[in-house]
């Protein structure tokens, strides 16, 4: 079995056992057990050199009971249809939990596009945007960015849609430039949501922030800004990796200029201000392991497994990708009593500010960076406790609790609509 379609079972087997501990109607719960659409879509793209290659895209609108379907698309060779599927049930599961009004999707390309140009991406997303037209709009299928997609990649898909539209329609995707109707504070948002998290974690366990030892995996968007909020509040980072290697430093690595050497080098290799190792397996390994307080992976799924999870010795664990701990990595997680914030709360972030820019799209009214963080804080901030309270209160971790939370909403959603015809 691939180990895309293994995060899937992940998820379903998760889901499962919310809806039987909640005892929820099975006749309306197994509706949520398989996507409403599914697109593959099969076309061609003319390269820089001439010749034609031929991809493969997915766009999965798992569930869209609770508003349109929101969720991110990502550019990557290991892109397939069960990992789509999975992280699309994931969205749903976050928009539940977040409170925001949205159904879940996922959208994805196989393709490398750390060895495209910028032309042929164009070329790719435009395309792409094409065949999954028929699922997209502001009040359908909203996207947004996701692995090794951005605010450009936004622009364009924004434009294709409205050329073919005829008129500009900002609202049908998120993590736009601001200059075409993007959020204030979106592109950071994941980030600063994750230390919003961690901050109110630690405070529930009698932990201090400043000085609090962290190693951080995958140093892309989400894993840059989770270190620099974190290193703002006095955080030591110590230790982060990303495809190029690793930096470790026990005196705390400096994050501003590690920011500032991948902005201009892409990738941390080269940085002096620690020590590196250059094998990304050995790198992530010695990561895993790090003796911290606090373990954010922020890269790929299926990162923590059940054979390294025995070898975890952070305290707590906030999931700053989507599904990087398995279910079997889990259990052994928390028989180690591990406190794990999952994916569905940590990484909230994103989708949260996405809902606040597609309000601010709708309504043609921009919002100031102020009020985007303060409401971002306060979102995010609900969601975690309210998922906290529940794992108190049912005496469970907090993963089963968010997927309680989540499920319990999809389903009464599910059962006032009624089964249509
Ligand atoms: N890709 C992000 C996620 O996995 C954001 C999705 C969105 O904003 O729609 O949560």
């Amino acid at each position: 079995m691939s180990q895309s379609s293994g995060l899937l079972l992940d998820v379903l087997s998760r889901m499962d056992e919310a809806a039987t501990r909640l005892k929820l109607d099975w006749e309306i719960y197994k509706t949520l057990k398989s996507p409403r659409t599914s697109l593959t879509a099969t076309f061609p793209i003319r390269m820089d050199d001439g010749s034609v290659e031929i991809f493969t895209g997915y766009r999965v609108l798992y569930n869209y009971a609770r508003g349109p379907s929101k969720g991110g698309i990502r550019f990557h060779p290991d892109v397939r249809i069960g990992e789509v599927t999975a992280l699309a049930a994931l969205m749903m599961l976050k928009c539940a939990v977040a409170g925001v009004p949205f159904g879940g999707a996922k959208g994805g390309v196989t393709c490398d596009p750390t060895k495209m140009s910028m032309n042929e991406l164009e070329r790719l997303t435009r395309r792409y945007t094409y065949m999954i037209l028929p699922l997209l709009g502001p009040e359908k299928d909203i996207p947004a960015p996701d692995v090794n997609t951005n605010e450009q990649t936004m622009a364009w898909m924004m434009d294709t849609y409205s050329m073919l539209a005829g008129y500009t329609v900002p609202g049908v995707v998120t993590g736009k430039p601001f200059e075409l109707g993007g959020s204030r504070g979106r592109s950071y948002a994941t980030g600063r949501g994750v230390a919003y998290v961690t901050s109110e974690l630690l405070q529930r366990l009698n932990m201090s922030l400043k000085g609090a030892t962290v190693a951080v995996q995958g140093f892309g968007k989400v894993g840059s800004n989770t270190a620099r909020f974190l290193h703002q509040e006095g955080c030591k980072i110590v230790g982060v990796t990303d495809l190029s290697g690793g930096i470790y430093n026990e005196n705390g690595i400096d994050i501003p200029s590690l920011i500032k050497h991948t902005n201009n080098e892409k990738y941390i290799s080269g940085f002096d201000g620690g020590e590196f190792v250059a094998d990304y397996k050995k790198a992530n390994e010695k990561l895993i392991r790090s003796n911290v307080d606090i373990l954010v992976p922020a890269a790929l799924e299926n990162q923590i497994t059940e054979e390294n999870a025995s070898e975890i010795n952070a305290k707590v664990i906030v999931e700053g990708a989507n599904g990087p701990i398995t279910n079997s990595a889990d259990i052994i997680l928390s028989k180690k009593g591990k406190t794990v914030v999952p994916d569905i709360v940590a990484n909230a972030g994103g989708v949260i500010v996405s809902y606040f820019e597609w309000v601010q799209d709708v309504q043609a009214y921009l919002w100031t960076e102020d009020q985007v963080n303060q409401r971002l804080k306060e979102v995010i901030t609900e969601a975690f406790l309210k998922v906290w309270n529940i794992a108190e209160k049912h005496g469970t971790d907090m993963r089963h609790a968010a997927y309680m939370e989540a499920v319990r909403k999809i389903v009464e959603v599910t059962r006032l609509r009624g089964i249509f015809p």
